[in-house]
């Protein structure tokens, strides 16, 4: 049984209590080897499953294969923090994302 908060925190679709965002971008920027995350937003639907959805930014010249590894080894590391619904926008240094300024 949630309590009122735990609904009205659903209903608000605010970020889960026990993930901190800026953490969570220190730790990825720090663990992995890519540019830049931005545009992170984390939320649940239920108070039980966690959905992200993120840009993280890349060399110009990084492998296929890099990437491939990269977004698993992004994956593994929000499977960690119970983040099991992710969606990654691959964005290469050279775009323009009017996505930057949206942190809470
Ligand atoms: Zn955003
Ligand atoms: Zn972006």
């Amino acid at each position: 049984m949630k309590n009122v908060k735990q609904v009205v925190d659903i209903i608000l679709e605010k970020t889960p209590d026990n993930i901190d965002i800026d953490n969570l971008k220190a730790e990825l920027e720090k663990e992995i080897n890519i540019k830049e995350i931005h545009h992170v937003h984390i939320w649940s639907m239920n108070g039980e499953s966690n959905y992200l959805t993120m840009h993280v930014v890349i060399d110009n010249n990084e492998t296929r294969e890099n990437i491939i590894k990269l977004k698993r080894e992004i994956k593994k590391h929000l499977h960690e923090k119970n983040i099991n619904h992710a969606t990654i926008e691959i964005e290469y240094e050279e775009e323009k994302c009017n996505s930057t300024n949206c942190e809470p």
